[in-house]
């Protein structure tokens, strides 16, 4: 689908669900918060709902509190009676964990904003292209080429906020002169980077940096060298009173060791495993997500696995990685 159409959908239709994936990062979130807003400014009437409670660190994108965490009994029949859902950041319907099923069987219309890798085609009104930086990326540009809103102050620091996190503050191979000029634009609009930073990377719990302190603890090397992983249990996360989502970016340590091209987090959940990948250059752990039912993109990518044990499945993931490495030598 292209700008166009998405443009003539929001104007055509009258009520929207907005929603992301399961544990939403600053790109997740800000992108919803960008694209209430455009409704909002069109009179539409939109609500975000969201499968996760917002991060901390991230509720201050959410200053007017607008997006509700998911409740069966309340949003089931919101859900039913929508005339649009709009997906962002996701591009399989799983990712939005127990809203699957009410989501897959509402008549609303689904569209999907996103730039990961191997989409579910669950609907025809997709924009997926993983030639994005980020999804609030792709809205940058909805928004520029059809002018269907005007690109206020608010919308500009949730974009900000989604591009700076998704491309490790403006690192990543998708950071280019063409993504900073789209980014000077958003600086225009006053714009601070030092307070978005500091808001999202610097105002941390003490209790998450103390899990922190575990799982950099907890790291090893396997046997070539080149995967580093760290474990964290929910006995760490007992001991130091940090939530799940407070271990967002430790899986980035592990790369920062030399030698190391792959790094891994093993994350112990309730009843299963959740697995985080990166690398570095050309070694594709989507494939390695993919091995094991999961996805994402090229150098960061992950999964959860339910009915596992951390103990069983970290040998088997981490001799898949060295095969990859192997592979991709050739
Ligand atoms: P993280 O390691 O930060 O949780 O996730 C990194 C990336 O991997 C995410 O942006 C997402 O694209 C992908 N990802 C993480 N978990 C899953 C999963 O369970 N399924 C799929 N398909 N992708 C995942
Ligand atoms: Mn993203």
């Amino acid at each position: 689908m292209d700008f166009f159409s998405l443009q003539k959908i929001l104007e055509e239709n009258t009520d929207f669900i907005i929603t992301c994936h399961v544990n939403p990062d600053a790109d997740a979130i800000g992108s919803e918060l960008a694209v209430y807003d455009i409704l909002t400014q069109i009179k539409k009437n939109a609500r975000i709902i969201n499968y996760s409670k917002t991060p901390y660190n991230l509720e201050f994108l959410d200053s007017n509190k607008v997006i509700e965490k998911y409740d069966p009994g309340k949003h089931d029949e919101v859900i039913k009676n929508s005339g649009v859902i709009i997906l962002l950041d996701l591009n399989q319907l799983s990712r939005t964990v127990k809203m699957e099923n009410a989501i897959r069987n509402s008549p609303a219309i689904k569209v999907c904003i996103d730039h990961h890798t191997e989409p579910e085609n669950f609907s025809e009104y997709m924009i997926v292209d993983n030639q994005y930086s980020s999804t609030g990326e792709i809205i940058y540009d909805f928004l520029d080429k059809t002018e269907i809103a005007v690109l206020n102050h608010n919308i500009a620091t949730q974009l900000y906020a989604a591009i700076m996190t998704d491309t490790g503050s403006f690192r990543f191979e998708r950071t280019t002169p063409e993504l900073h000029r789209k980014v000077a634009n958003l600086l225009e609009q006053g714009v601070s980077p030092y307070e978005i930073y500091d808001q999202i990377y610097a105002q941390f719990n003490l209790s998450r940096n103390k899990l922190l302190g575990h799982a950099l603890a907890s790291l090893e090397l396997s046997k070539s060298g080149k995967i580093a992983y760290m474990t964290i249990t929910q006995d760490m996360l007992k001991k130091t009173g940090a939530f799940e989502s407070d271990v967002d970016g430790f899986v980035n340590y592990c790369l920062e060791i030399k030698g190391v091209e792959i790094g891994m987090l093993f994350f112990e959940l309730k009843d299963g495993v959740k697995v985080s990948f990166r690398s570095k250059l050309d070694v594709p752990v989507n494939k390695l997500a993919e091995k094991f039912k999961g996805g994402g993109h090229f150098n960061a990518s992950g999964t959860r696995l339910f009915n596992v044990k951390l103990n069983e499945i970290q040998p088997q993931i981490v001799e898949s990685a060295e095969e990859l490495l192997r592979n991709n030598k050739n």
